[in-house]
């Protein structure tokens, strides 16, 4: 049975209990992050915190926690579920109003609700690594995919779009036919040995992944990286296809729409990027 925090409490999975009129059930209006922790030690601690204040700063939900205080609550949910390959989902919504009504309440406490779940141990850096296989769907997300909101049926029906088919992500292109990202991950391509992933703007999630493997990739300097827009034929032809996310690390795609990229097995530049970044998480 696991451990989930609940609005200042410790309990069972089983008693954790919300109102029907929290704004985070009615109109999805609540901020998430979701962070990965093996053996107790988490990975970008801080990004995640600075990222779901912002989240919460542009919907204006005012919680007041320093960083301290979600890490103490971290550690406390690790430890009381085992402490092995952790994911720590951590969710703060606007809070439970007396009626319906969309305009932000006031006098209202937000709701906040954390549990960790398991996740595979440490992804290995090597090519027995499951490579995906996924599908592409026109983005028709919102405009504001650069908010992590629990508001995520656009991403939930291209994710089952995906899915239906058998595959294991779905990416997703805008009007233009240009690379957004996929339904639950950031994405890249490898040409020519460069490592190309499309600039962060309003139809991307700035991904804690992402921004740990760029960072660590130009501090390491074997592989380029570039940050500019990625067409759809450029995704067909890529020499390497990855996704990243932060219960997933660096994910090999191996095909697009039945399509094998590259010679249809994982990549030699994946494999070293996945060395660069097992090396350096701990870092962040
Ligand atoms: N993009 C979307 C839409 C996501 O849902 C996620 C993670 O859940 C990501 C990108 C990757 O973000 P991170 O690396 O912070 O997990």
């Amino acid at each position: 049975m696991s451990t989930v925090f609940l609005n200042g409490d410790y309990l069972p999975m089983e008693e954790a209990r919300i109102s029907p009129m929290d704004r985070g059930f009615l109109f999805g209006d609540g901020i998430y992050e979701v962070l990965p922790s093996y053996q107790g030690k988490m990975i970008g601690f801080d990004l995640h915190m600075t990222r779901m204040n912002n989240g919460m700063a542009s919907i204006g939900i005012e919680l007041g926690w320093d960083n301290a205080r979600w890490r103490e609550l971290c550690d406390t949910l690790i430890n009381a579920n085992g402490g092995g390959n952790l994911a720590l989902y951590l969710q703060v919504s606007r809070g439970a109003d007396t009626r319906r009504f969309h305009a932000y309440p006031e006098n209202v406490t937000p709701t906040v609700f954390a549990f960790t779940f398991e996740i595979p141990a440490e992804p290995v850096a090597d090519k027995s690594r499951v490579a995906y296989r996924v599908v592409t769907d026109r983005d028709l997300r919102w405009e504001r995919c650069h908010i992590k909101s629990t508001a995520l049926l656009g991403n939930v029906l291209h994710f089952q779009q995906g899915y239906q088919q058998g595959a294991d992500e779905t990416l997703l292109f805008n009007e233009r036919d240009e690379l957004t990202e996929a339904s639950a991950c950031n994405a890249y391509i490898v040409k020519n040995g460069v490592v190309i992933t499309p600039p962060l703007d309003n139809h991307k999630l700035p991904g804690i992944t992402r921004y740990i493997l760029l960072d660590l990739l130009r501090k390491d300097g074997r592989i380029p990286v570039e940050e500019r827009v990625v067409t759809k034929d450029e995704v067909y032809n890529a020499d390497e296809v990855w996704v990243t996310s932060s219960s997933k690390e660096v994910v090999p795609v191996i095909a697009v729409d039945g399509k094998a990229i590259g010679n249809g097995e994982i990549g030699d530049v994946w494999l070293m990027a996945q060395q660069i970044y097992s090396a350096g998480k701990y870092d962040y």
